[in-house]
């Protein structure tokens, strides 16, 4: 009976938390969230949160791309500086090429 008592009232307290972030999530059109007041705008996965309530932190890259290492899910978190790399990108490889061809001939 005590420990009953124990492990519902480590529940519960698991259960507050959850909710408590929960009340704090901000939804984005792509798989990631944030939580509202975070001094320093941490992106985390929302499979991770939406499947299993964890908080996993996922990577972010220069390209604007994220990427959760626990459980792969990925996309674009800012399109602009996206489009940016990737013009980058077709810049160096256009560049690449024209070399390509100027050591041919
Ligand atoms: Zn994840």
């Amino acid at each position: 009976m005590q420990n009953e008592i124990v492990s519902l009232s480590a529940e519960n307290t698991d259960l507050k938390k959850i909710k408590d972030i929960e009340n704090r999530i901000e939804r984005h059109t792509e798989p990631y969230i944030t939580l509202k007041n975070d001094s320093i705008d941490i992106l985390y996965c929302s499979c991770c949160w939406d499947y299993e309530q964890k908080l996993i932190q996922v990577k972010s890259y220069d390209s604007g791309k994220f990427k959760c290492i626990h459980c792969v899910n990925e996309g674009t978190y800012d399109k602009a500086k996206h489009e940016e790399h990737l013009q980058r990108e077709r810049a160096v490889f256009r560049s690449l090429s024209e070399r390509n061809r100027r050591n041919h001939w």
